[in-house]
């Protein structure tokens, strides 16, 4: 299991580096001056699925279990 960012739907807010208190998520500047979101270190991610719902644009997904990712909520299973 790890946290993905999906690069083409982050846009920037920063709602989920300033929600994780672990630490998993780094800020980066692209050349055009756009800022994005990257799981740097999803090592240190526990899971707490905080980050999840609180992206508007649906760019975090995890997979929890079973075959398929989950994406902006959490889901039992
Ligand atoms: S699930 Fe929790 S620990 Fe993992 S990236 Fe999201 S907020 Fe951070
Ligand atoms: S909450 Fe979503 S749009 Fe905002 S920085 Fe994180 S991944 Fe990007």
């Amino acid at each position: 299991m790890s946290v993905t960012v999906t690069a083409k739907a982050c846009r920037g807010c920063l709602a989920c580096l300033a929600a994780c208190g672990s630490g998993v998520f780094e800020a980066r500047i692209s050349r055009n001056h756009k800022v994005a979101v990257v799981a740097a270190h999803p090592e240190n991610c526990v899971y707490c699925l905080v980050c999840l719902p609180l992206c508007p644009f649906a760019a975090l997904t995890m997979a929890l279990s079973g075959p398929g990712p989950v994406r902006g909520k959490a889901r039992k299973g």
